[in-house]
């Protein structure tokens, strides 16, 4: 028997829930006879309801503050200033290490919760402010745990490397060995990841050396990621499509072999539009090649404490459409069906489908357009998560 039946939702439709699953969906006029026994009816007065959103990229688990950072920022201070002084990514590297588990964890319920407020379902959480063994564990361990506080499904990612700490300046390779040969086989053995990232950009790690951490990643069995052709083109887009990747995100600087490559492997683009609003970078990744070559595009938050401390969806849909010139309709499917892709999730989330993960939105919204117009409101309704409604 169907648990829960919304009835009149925009469009004249109609969508049933077994269990924690989609059971039925379509026009209420063709419902089965299943309908008419089901155990809870609920009009929704020609509500939008869409899938639950899911930000496929976020690094929501970190110690300390940077708002002061930001604040220099705002008085002229560039970024070579900041690092000199103390700032920048070290800065969070060095906090993150010092925090107990509990405050790491206590602020990513703040984020996470933020998130679960704007529609957000299903959470990517990136570890990579730890860059020793201890730390990245630590930070994987809190983001598994996230989903016994916030009403989210988490998906955890190994981001090791990141950048090179400071113990191993001016020796990436032996960093790249570290990460490769200790951290992510432990990483591994305790089941904390789900898939493997990294950073590949001339600040982080070059191609050679990325493209070993995704093969030790393979070795393993866990799918991969990549932080690609963000400030320059360094071929990672095309070396994430070698390695079959699940998504390659930014991409501002792509080059166009490296975009067919992408189509090539089905690898989904993810865009970060709030990094590039709070870095001023007027570079717009390459939307309309990703669409001539028919690259799925993802669209999320980034939300971390350096270059996007961003803590709405739909904010980011927002910013995905007036900056990087995404229509509402590529930007919602940016939130669900892309981004389930490249959390791996096609057909489990992200989609109103027999079968899928029931995790439904109900907006006070008719259209698609009212929710990206707003700008720091998210017209939730309520929110149904794995078949339970959270609220409404
Ligand atoms: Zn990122």
């Amino acid at each position: 028997m169907w648990d829960l039946l919304l009835t009149g939702t925009a469009g004249g439709r109609a969508i049933a829930v077994e269990g924690d699953r989609i059971a039925w969906a379509g026009p209420e006029a063709a419902l089965p006879p299943e309908a008419a026994s089901v155990r809870h009816r609920w009009p929704v007065h020609g509500r939008l309801v869409t899938p639950g959103l899911i930000d496929c990229h976020t690094h929501l688990v970190f110690g300390g503050d940077r708002s002061a950072e930001w604040e220099q920022r705002l008085a002229g201070a560039s970024y070579e200033e900041i690092a000199a002084a103390g700032g920048g990514i070290r800065a969070t590297v060095a906090a993150t290490r010092a925090a107990p588990e509990a405050d790491l964890l206590a602020g990513a319920v703040q984020r996470a919760s933020a998130l679960a407020a704007g529609g957000v379902t299903t959470v990517e959480v990136k570890s990579g402010y730890g860059l020793d063994l201890d730390t990245e564990l630590r930070m994987l361990r809190v983001a598994r745990r996230l989903a016994d506080h916030v009403p989210v499904d988490v998906v955890t990612t190994f981001l090791g490397a990141h950048t090179p700490p400071p113990e191993f300046a001016g020796d990436p390779d032996a960093y790249v060995d570290f990460v490769c040969d200790e951290v992510l086989p432990a990483v591994a053995a305790e089941g904390l990841a789900d898939a493997v990232d990294g950073f590949c950009e001339a600040i982080a790690f070059s191609a050679e050396q990325i493209d070993r951490v995704l093969a030790a990643a393979a070795r393993l069995g866990l799918p991969v990621k990549l932080h690609a052709d963000q400030l320059t083109d360094g071929g990672g887009a095309a070396l994430a499509a070698r390695h079959r990747a699940l998504s390659a995100d930014h991409l501002e600087h792509a080059s166009p072999a490296g975009i067919a490559a992408l189509a090539a492997a089905g690898t989904v683009a993810v865009l970060l539009p709030g990094a590039a609003y709070v870095l001023g970078d007027e570079t717009a990744p390459p939307v309309d090649a990703l669409r001539r070559e028919g690259v799925p595009m993802a669209v999320a938050t980034d939300c971390n404490p350096g270059t996007s401390p961003l803590v709405s969806l739909p904010l980011a849909m927002h910013l995905a459409c007036t900056r990087f010139g995404l229509s509402v309709d590529e930007a919602l499917a940016g939130v669900t069906t892309n981004a389930a892709r490249a959390l791996g999730l096609a057909g489990e989330a992200g989609v109103i489908a027999p079968g899928a993960r029931a995790d439904l939105v109900v907006w006070d919204a008719e259209r698609p357009a009212q929710i990206v117009y707003w700008l720091g409101a998210a017209p939730v309704h309520a929110v149904i998560r794995r078949g339970r409604p959270l609220t409404g």
